[in-house]
């Protein structure tokens, strides 16, 4: 039996170390919280979630759908924490977040496999290794990566949105529904703007003063997490074609579609607290008060968590690691999570799964494998490896990722299926080559 090293117990190192104790692996998991925290982590649980709660979409037609799916074939830890810990969100898959980092620290704890250190680790481990410390990887970890890498890592940041507490929110003047009426109708709690309310909001996120540190004027925002105020900058209707689009919302009070809608998520199973889907914002605090004030079910919300922006680390992969993710002269030493490149808590628990699928290859004198490209998680690969470096930005899950089909589908909808269908084939012969080779099983661990 093996020792590995895993660093980081997050939701990338979660699912490494279990995995790779499923097969038969014995692992030391590093963890450097609670003796040293981040600016964004709040507890000393493994796999915290920082913000969001939800994992998104659980519908294969979605792209993050997709990718679960998929890695519900691969066994995936967290996917079977995170159905356990599931609080309504329509067609999306979000959990109480205590309740699932409980359970994920329960889990590895029950592994006999696996020993959890809670200690800072400051230098590069030998392989077998898997670095998974994340976008806020600690300063002198950074900077022994970029020594062991030889060059710059890079750097955006990442704004997180303001959370309400649900009693504070005006029931006569916001209703419960999720987008076209899928999934639980009380997983949002929609707050209608009229247009000149939504001109009003706009105004006030376009005149707020942001906070400021000298590096944030050269951010280079990831786009699918773009602050609001950065959003309504792009035009009158960007946000409502964005973040505050109406569209399958209509108001179950007057039967119409009202002309912009802020859409509150549950965050917990009780429904104490509720985050504006999509106001990730770098405002001051006074300035965020304001604005969510203008809203008129929030007039008198109580803010439970103001917005706040982080840094956000990451090695620039299709430069310096291998298609598998390792330094080129130290194949064992493996990479893994957003450190890497990739976007999104799902996305993270991925790469941290084949992370570990490689390393117990590498350990069996086996050559590391990837998914076909057709797959999503063989598609995000790709992008890892294939981007060109010197734009290199963290991706997420989309279809845009997946090889196109050999024929040309019209619809969107019917294309996806179609993508899906292909994608869940894929990984099914995918997964059986590698219980031919003895690298999969996993699973009930
Ligand atoms: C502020 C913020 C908000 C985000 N919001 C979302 C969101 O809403 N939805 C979403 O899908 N994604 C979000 N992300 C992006 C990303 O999905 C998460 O950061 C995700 O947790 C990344 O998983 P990970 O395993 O790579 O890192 P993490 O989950 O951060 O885990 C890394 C772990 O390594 C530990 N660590 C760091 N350095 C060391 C060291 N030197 N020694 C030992 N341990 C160390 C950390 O304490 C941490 O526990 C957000 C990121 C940030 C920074």
């Amino acid at each position: 039996m093996s020792q590995v090293v895993v660093v980081g117990g997050g939701l990338a190192g979660a699912e490494a170390a279990w995995q790779l104790a499923c097969r038969g692996h014995r692992v030391v998991l590093y963890e450097m919280r609670p003796q040293v925290t981040t600016p964004a982590h709040q507890t000393a649980g493994l796999a915290e979630l920082v913000c969001s709660n939800s994992f998104k979409s659980n519908e294969t037609t979605n792209a993050h759908g997709l990718l679960k799916a998929e890695l519900r074939r691969l066994g995936s830890l967290l996917l079977r924490v995170a159905d356990g810990a599931r609080v309504p969100a329509g067609a999306a898959l979000a959990v109480d977040r205590r309740l699932f980092s409980d359970a994920v620290s329960r889990e590895l704890a029950a592994r006999s496999e696996i020993a959890i250190r809670r200690e800072e680790i400051t230098a590069l481990p030998d392989a077998p290794a898997i670095v998974a410390t994340g976008p806020l990887t600690s300063d002198p970890l950074f900077d022994a990566i970029r020594a062991r890498l030889g060059t710059e890592g890079l750097y955006f940041f990442d704004a997180i949105s303001p959370i309400v507490s649900g009693e504070s929110v005006d029931d006569s003047k916001s209703y419960r529904a999720s987008r076209y009426g899928k999934g639980e109708g009380d997983a949002y709690i929609n707050c209608p703007l009229d247009s000149d309310g939504y001109e009003a909001l706009r105004d006030a996120l376009l005149n707020g003063e942001i906070y400021r540190t000298p590096e944030w004027d050269e951010v280079p925002y990831f786009e699918g997490c773009l602050p609001v105020e950065v959003l309504a900058a792009r035009g009158r209707d960007a946000l409502r074609f964005g973040p505050l689009k109406p569209v399958g919302l209509e108001d179950p009070r007057t039967g119409e579609l009202p002309h912009a809608v802020v859409q509150l998520r549950r965050e917990d199973r009780e429904g104490r607290m509720w985050n504006l889907v999509g106001f990730q914002t770098r405002l001051r605090y006074p300035e965020q008060r304001a604005v969510i004030r203008l809203i008129p079910a929030l007039r008198s919300a109580e803010i439970l968590r103001y917005g706040q922006i982080h840094r956000n680390s990451y090695i620039n992969y299709p430069a310096l690691l291998s298609p598998h993710g390792s330094p080129r002269d130290e194949p064992g030493l493996i990479f893994a999570g957003q450190l890497t490149g990739v976007e999104g808590y799902i996305e993270s628990g991925a790469t941290g799964l084949l992370a570990a699928l490689n390393v117990d290859r590498i350990l069996r004198g086996e050559e590391p494998v990837l998914p076909p490209p057709t797959t999503m998680l063989g598609g995000l690969l790709r992008y890892l490896r294939e981007a060109d470096p010197r734009n290199f930005q963290p991706m997420n899950a989309n279809f845009g990722l997946l090889e196109p089909l050999a024929q040309r589908i019209r619809g969107k909808r019917r294309r996806r299926e179609a993508l899906a269908a292909r994608a869940l084939n894929d990984i099914e012969r995918w997964v059986d080559t590698l219980d031919r080779a003895g690298t999969a099983a996993s699973g009930s661990g």
